[in-house]
């Protein structure tokens, strides 16, 4: 049976789920984005999702056509339609079909997209062994220029940090920002542990306020486990103890290697290897 995906309150298809070549979302990457979880059934904090989707479009002034509470009913609905317990979430509302120009006020309709299927999970190895990753020469957007807070369809300037990495043999490669300092990965935010304190990024830094990141540092206060949000550079991670990365796709994934450096003693560390379980039994509601 076919896949299907929610546009606007109706299912269609997989193949025949389709948008107007003249969609914004298109022409311009003029729209919004949410990627989530579910867990037997259950999409880990989908309010925090909806509200940064919310969120996200109101810095772009763009209206979504619907409520919070609505949409929120549609992703389980979507879910539900898909008999899909344990799933990848793909939220998208794009500015809606409209002329050549830029002008978004002649835009007419928003797409609201709900796009359910199968998660893919990075293999065990790089949980176990902890991945190895570069250092892209892409900066950051400036958050003057386009805010790395607004999820944007606009992906562009993390799809070039990221061929850069899978060039150098790695799937996720940090970006530094404007100033020079570590701002985070292409899709999934950074935290390094020094003697016995896990660092990271303040949002300020020109990053995207993930809520994996969110609910790693409440686990980390939960167990006693001190959190400072400062700036930080690549030096930072040089002489760490430990690093890891947060994402809803990826959970919790250690780093063991930065521009084939290692980081510590070169395997997944204490506190990263203790937050990544915590992390699992909270997504898969163990806790
Ligand atoms: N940074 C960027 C640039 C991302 O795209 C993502 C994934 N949405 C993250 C960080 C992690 O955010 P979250 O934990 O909300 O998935």
């Amino acid at each position: 049976m076919s896949l299907k995906v929610y546009i606007n309150g109706q299912y269609f298809d997989k193949e025949d789920a389709k948008i107007s070549v003249y969609d914004h979302g298109l022409l311009y990457g003029d729209g919004v984005f949410e990627g989530m979880r579910s867990y037997g059934g259950v999409v880990f904090r989908l309010e925090e999702h909806i509200d940064r989707l919310w969120k996200s479009a109101r810095a772009i002034l763009l209206d979504i056509p619907v409520t919070p509470a609505d949409l929120a009913q549609a992703v389980n609905d979507t879910l539900a339609e898909n008999n899909l317990s344990d799933g990848y979430i793909r939220l998208i509302v794009t500015r809606g079909a409209g002329t050549l120009g830029l002008d978004p006020n002649r835009t007419s309709n928003p797409q609201v997209i709900i796009i359910t299927d199968k998660i893919t999970l990075y293999p065990d190895e790089y949980y176990e062994n902890g991945l190895e990753i570069i250092t892209a020469s892409t900066i950051r957007n400036h958050p003057a220029a386009l805010s790395p807070r607004i999820k944007s369809l606009n992906y562009l300037n993390n799809v070039l940090a990221k061929i850069e990495g899978l060039k150098a043999g790695c799937i996720e490669a940090l970006m530094l920002n404007h100033k020079g300092e570590v701002a985070e990965c292409t899709g999934d935010n950074v935290f390094i542990v020094q003697q016995g304190t896990l660092l990271t990024p303040a949002i300020d830094a020109g990053i995207l306020q993930g809520i994996t990141r969110e609910a790693v540092i409440e686990l980390a206060k939960d167990h006693s486990i001190p959190v400072r949000e400062i700036p930080l550079t690549r030096h930072d991670i040089f002489i760490a103890e430990e690093c890891f990365l947060t994402g809803s796709a990826a959970e919790v994934v250690p780093v063991v290697k930065l521009d084939d450096r290692v980081i510590g003693d070169g395997t997944p560390g204490p506190i990263t290897r203790k937050l990544k379980e915590q992390f699992g039994r909270l997504a898969r509601g163990k806790r």
